[in-house]
């Protein structure tokens, strides 16, 4: 009856170990106690979920620090000395540095990702050849969104739409931009809302990535958006302003994007080596309050953005170390908080990119399972509980075995926790 059980394991929203039968890649039955005949792995009681959704990184730029010399460790540095080492990339060398993250990335259990895709004419579509060739061979293992992005503005190098033209033509699944780096960004964004609209793909913005609580983009996009219909097709990034503003003008902005129905996705990791650089004493964090955004009604995600680069010289593509990372900053301790965090790197993130989906395994859903050394979502936030064995489509593609000590005396046995 099924090719696969799938035993013992710990779910959201439902009490005690039960089996899971995955029939023809799905999810075919979960009960407590599933017949015997298939082959089978117990989970021993560990907790299961469909796997993490990372809602933004950069795989092609990923992996440069030897190559750029950070002094100031600014964003305007990064950018800059990103911008130079580009010129150099080609397909090989993109798709080297960006095969070595994902694989990090799905051994830590990230089942789906939006990668960005520098797109523009220092790089040409070196990024994307290399970053669609390794969607293809990895299809089996993870979703890859692409998605073709013009980290360099656009209206003052119109060269870089047709390349996004080039891109999004050639399969690139959303588009985006980055009004931070243009000098008229309002501009900007809609040349990015035209593309979103021709193409029919989602949209996705770095964003008032500064700490001026004054001069946000949102208010252009929340009404651009609005006007031209996207509400739940449109997503941001950073948006570190929002921590610097004040509750009042917070609060009115999150309730706009709710209603716009914009998905914002707070970058910890980036956000707190950049920001806040001209502090002498306690720095500013400069992380959005995702939180605080998602009890306003905005769909919220927690990502990696950049490894072992300029923008974030540090990251190893763990998503749960990046939920935990972001409650130690947003100061979010409570069950709820730590729940909310989990969301965020998993059906909250995955609604964020347009691809809802539980993180609960589901009967008709897809067999993606990811064992993690954990009693529950919450457990393996707070303890950075690493994943021990994924499947995608009840194929599996990874085992991450424990650490085994020697010498010790034994633990108790596991059954004491079913
Ligand atoms: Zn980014």
């Amino acid at each position: 009856m099924f090719d696969f059980v799938l035993r013992g394991a710990r779910m959201d929203g439902r009490d005690g170990p039960h089996d899971i039968g995955v029939a023809g890649g799905r999810v075919a039955a979960i009960a407590p106690q599933l017949p015997e005949g298939a082959p089978e792995r117990s989970a021993e009681g560990r907790f299961v979920c469909t796997g993490f959704v990372d809602a933004h990184i950069h795989l092609d730029k990923a992996g440069i620090l030897d190559r750029c010399a950070i002094c100031a460790g600014t964003l305007a540095e990064a950018v800059a000395l990103t911008a130079a080492a580009k010129a150099a990339f080609t397909p090989d060398d993109v798709y080297r540095r960006a095969e070595t993250v994902l694989r990090q990335a799905i051994t830590h259990g990230t089942m789906a990702m939006r990668s960005f895709v520098e797109t523009d004419p220092r790089v040409g579509l070196a990024s994307f050849e290399a970053l669609s060739q390794l969607k293809r061979d990895y299809a089996p293992m993870i979703d890859l969104d692409l998605c073709a992005f013009a980290q360099e503005g656009l209206t003052q190098e119109m060269a870089t739409c047709d390349l996004l033209i080039a891109a999004l033509a050639g399969g690139a699944t959303s588009v985006g931009g980055c009004p931070y780096t243009d000098p008229d960004p309002v501009r900007h964004i809609d040349l990015v809302l035209d593309l979103a609209e021709r193409f029919a793909v989602p949209a996705d913005f770095h964003i008032d990535f500064d700490l001026d609580p004054e001069n946000s983009c949102l208010p252009a996009l929340v009404a651009a958006v609005k006007a031209r219909g996207l509400r739940g097709r449109v997503s941001v990034g950073h948006a570190s302003k929002l921590s610097a503003m004040a509750p009042e003008a917070f609060t009115r902005l999150a309730l706009d994007l709710a209603e716009a129905d914009i998905g914002v996705v707070v970058l910890p990791a980036t956000d707190l080596y950049l920001m806040g650089r001209s502090a002498d004493r306690l720095a500013p964090r400069g992380m959005a309050r995702a939180d605080r955004l998602a009890r306003a009604g905005v769909r919220t995600a927690v990502a990696t953005n950049n490894v072992l680069n300029p923008f974030t010289p540090f990251g190893d593509a763990s998503l749960i170390r990046m939920a935990n990372l972001f409650a130690n900053v947003a100061q979010t301790g409570t069950d709820a908080e730590v729940a909310a965090a989990f969301a965020m790197v998993s059906e909250g993130a995955a609604s964020v990119i347009g691809r809802a989906r539980p993180a609960a395994p589901t009967v008709g859903e897809p067999a993606d399972l990811v064992i993690l050394d954990a009693s529950s979502g919450i457990d393996a936030v707070r303890r950075i509980a690493p994943p021990i064995a994924g499947w995608k489509a009840g194929r599996q593609i990874f085992e991450r075995p424990l650490p085994r000590l020697f010498g010790a005396a034994p633990v108790a046995p596991r059954r004491s926790r079913h």
